[in-house]
């Protein structure tokens, strides 16, 4: 059975916890990193990320 996808917990995450760009990667051993997919920015920016220019909300 599939895992659940991990916690988007903006406590870690900043911004980009509600983001439409960030997705979870989750390594063999279980470690989970979140990937930036917005083309022009770094793919795995420090977090948590407190303002960024390609911040786009989730909708609702
Ligand atoms: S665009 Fe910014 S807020 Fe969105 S996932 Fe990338 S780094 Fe996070």
């Amino acid at each position: 059975m599939k895992p659940p996808p991990p916690i988007r917990d903006p406590r870690l995450l900043g911004l980009c916890a509600t983001c439409v760009h960030v997705r979870p990667v989750v390594s063999a051993k279980g470690s989970v990193f979140w990937l930036c997919r917005e083309p022009t920015l770094p793919k795995y920016p420090p977090l948590p990320v407190r303002r960024c220019p390609g911040f786009a909300p989730e909708a609702e």
